[in-house]
């Protein structure tokens, strides 16, 4: 009986706190391993990891900002519909031309579409583009005298404004927490990292919302993207040089890519 005691506290001690770093075989962090992929956790301990992953990021990342170039909200608002199935690099290649050529929203409502499609035709869906560019640029002028609105509920109005660019534009032209800007890189480390199970962005928003402190959501997805670039890419995440290792389930992602990952090899499952 005594020894049945034993063997279950022992069981219990062995067992890794959710949000805790884990201790590898010979009593140091281990990077290696992060947190059990299966099993539940709790709202509250799920926040507890957010926080320290928070704190990682900042210091892995201090500087992560957005990387679309702009001067404006208004810069901000179309190199974001730009960006949409588009590197930001590519955007920023072509924006300097468009917004020297019109460079407010009353000049670039007036923008004949065939010009507008001309100059951002290498962003790719370049029509659609430049329909909902002139169609924003009109509503700004019409209804906003030509200013971006500060709010959610009215950038969601515009043509060619979801959730997403109202979140980049309110987070990063104004400084405003309206929410976490889920893109592909955001979406994908969310999942692996157990903070979401979504694939829907909006869904992966509200957990993220639901774990995240506010003050945290600008930077968290600028800081989530600097990591998706470098570390935990789409392909080939690179576990053991991660900064969140000890903090990640790595939900998803093969075992023998994560073990790999060093040498590049393997790659990531699809997410559940
Ligand atoms: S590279 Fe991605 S999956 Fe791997 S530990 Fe880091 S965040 Fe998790």
């Amino acid at each position: 009986m005594a020894i049945a005691v034993c063997h279950e506290m022992l069981k219990l001690m062995n067992r890794s706190t959710p949000g805790k770093p884990r201790q590898g075989a010979a009593g140091n962090p281990s990077r290696a391993e992060g947190p059990r992929r299966g099993g539940r956790e709790s709202a509250a301990a799920r926040a507890e990891r957010a926080e320290q992953i928070c704190g990682r990021l900042a210091e892995t990342y201090p500087d992560a900002n957005c990387s679309l170039d702009f001067r404006s909200p208004f810069e901000l608002t179309v190199a974001t519909i730009l960006s949409a199935q588009c590197t930001d690099r590519r955007v920023n290649m072509v924006t300097g031309g468009l917004f020297r050529r019109w460079p407010d929203a009353a000049r670039m409502a007036a923008a004949p579409q065939a010009a507008l499609e001309a100059v951002i035709r290498t962003t790719g869906f370049f029509r659609a583009k430049a329909k909902n560019i002139l169609g924003c640029c009109q509503a700004l002028v019409e209804r906003h005298g030509g200013e971006v609105p500060r709010s959610l509920a009215e950038l969601v109005k515009l043509p060619g404004v979801g959730r997403k660019t109202a979140n980049v534009v309110l987070g990063s032209a104004f400084g405003i927490p309206s929410g976490v800007v889920v893109d592909t890189h955001v979406g994908r480390i969310a999942r692996r990292l157990g903070l979401t199970r979504h694939a829907d962005a909006v869904r992966a928003e509200r957990d993220l919302i639901a774990c995240l402190k506010e003050p945290r959501w600008i930077e968290f997805s600028h800081r989530l993207i600097a990591l998706g670039r470098a570390v935990c890419t789409a392909r080939k995440p690179r576990c053991e040089a991660c900064p969140l290792a000890d903090l990640c389930p790595r939900k998803g992602v093969s075992t023998g890519a994560a073990k790999a990952a060093g040498n590049g090899a393997g790659t990531a499952k699809r997410n559940r």
